[in-house]
């Protein structure tokens, strides 16, 4: 019997990733060998200190129910945090932890967007802000983000497609899947036009400390922006705690209150533990955050070098998250065709630029969130997939 859907459902979308490991680990069991470039995850374990802090919870007995929007003690450790990496003035009572910054995503769009409104996305760009977009049953309008601008967004284009019905525009810096960065006047120009056309901006900062040049520039800095900027960040990426689920949004107003009632009818709270360890993430040593990064630009260097050496491909230097975005028309092929090709025949797990919106075309997304002996065979297998393709 197959069940029926509500009609909402049709709307949904899915993020590529996870389809692609599952594709990786069934050709794994047949024995071949894949090199994982597909998943956004750092490869490293969690710290020592904040694996400690949440087996510790546990046993004090972290293990009941606690307020929907969070800890107290780790709501002012989140707002002490932000204000000091970008110099904003949230207090306490602006965060809401929730589980993973992703829940800020699904949370936000069903908090503000409706039929008859349109929401301004990347494309290419994280594939849930489409997904979620469109099953608020609001108007998705992607905005391309082009590799001879380093795939910053063209504010005249950002102009253009800004109109009354113009609710939310996301902003992801550092980005996935281009790792291209918003420069300061970017943001700039940007927050001009939100208060012109007195819209809200989602500005995804998940990637703020791995940021290879330069400072996080926050947009909700901007003249005008703290009233209307919501900041999404978390511990997945900067602490290697993906599994543990934990991240946050930083509020206006009084859009707290709204996002904290989503929280009771969806998952209560933020597990306790998780929280506390947490607490250990942004006030203890944060020595772990720096190594993490130099890793990170090392494997970056060496995956982008590697690339520019095979004929076909070029792929320009990512300044931030970890994740390569290189050139691919040279091959002849799609962006699925070569990515099919790469891991059916080549053993490399990579995601057409396509499973981040149309703009993604002609692209593959690699995440170097791996050993450099990972990339080094990763890359001599590319290497191989292009001569095949271009022989
Ligand atoms: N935002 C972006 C741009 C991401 O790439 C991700 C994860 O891949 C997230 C948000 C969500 O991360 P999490 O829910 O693990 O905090």
């Amino acid at each position: 019997m197959s069940v029926e859907l509500a009609s909402r459902m049709q709307r949904l979308g899915t993020e590529t990733a996870f389809e692609v490991l599952v594709r990786a680990r069934a050709l794994e069991a047949q024995g071949r060998d894949v090199v994982h470039l597909e998943i956004g995850e750092p490869d490293f374990d969690t710290p020592e200190n904040i694996v400690e802090a949440g087996a510790r919870a546990l046993r004090e007995g972290w293990t009941h129910y606690g307020p929907a929007a969070g800890l107290p003690d780790l709501r002012e450790a989140i707002a002490s945090y932000v204000n000091g990496s970008r110099g904003t003035s949230y207090t306490p009572d602006q965060v809401v932890v929730t589980p993973g910054g992703k829940p800020v995503m699904f949370f936000v769009m069903l908090a503000l967007l409706e039929r008859g409104h349109e929401a301004i996305y990347p494309d290419p760009g994280f594939p849930i802000y489409g997904s979620m977009i469109d099953f608020s049953g609001a108007k998705g309008v992607p905005i391309p983000l082009r590799e001879e601008n380093d795939f910053r967004l063209d504010i005249d284009e950002l102009a253009s497609l800004m109109s009354d019905r113009t609710r939310l525009l996301i902003l992801n810096s550092p980005a996935n899947p281009t790792g291209g960065v918003l420069e300061r006047e970017d943001l700039a120009a940007i927050a001009e036009l939100a208060v012109k056309h007195d819209v809200i901006v989602l500005s995804d900062e998940i990637y703020s400390e791995l940021l290879y040049e330069g400072e996080h520039v926050s947009i909700a800095t901007m003249p005008g922006m703290a009233e209307r900027t919501i900041i999404l960040d978390g511990f997945s990426k900067t602490y290697a705690m993906t599994g543990w689920r934990l991240g946050y949004g930083l509020f206006p107003g009084d859009l707290a209150a709204p996002i904290s009632k989503l929280m009771v009818n969806s998952v209560s709270c933020t597990s306790m533990a998780v929280q506390r360890a947490g607490l250990e993430a942004l006030t203890g040593p944060q020595d772990k955050v720096a190594e993490f990064r130099e890793a990170f630009r090392r494997r970056r260097d060496l995956i982008v070098n590697g690339l520019n050496e095979i004929e076909g491909i070029s792929c320009v230097l990512p300044k931030g998250a970890f994740y390569a975005f290189p050139n691919i028309t040279g091959t002849g092929r799609s962006s699925k065709e070569f990515a099919d090709l790469l891991l059916e025949e080549h053993g490399v797990a990579a995601l057409a630029g396509t499973s981040f919106g149309a703009a993604g075309e002609g692209y593959l997304r690699l995440s170097y969130a791996t050993s450099e002996a990972n990339i080094e065979k990763a890359l001599a297998r590319v290497a191989d997939a292009v001569s095949a393709v271009r022989a």
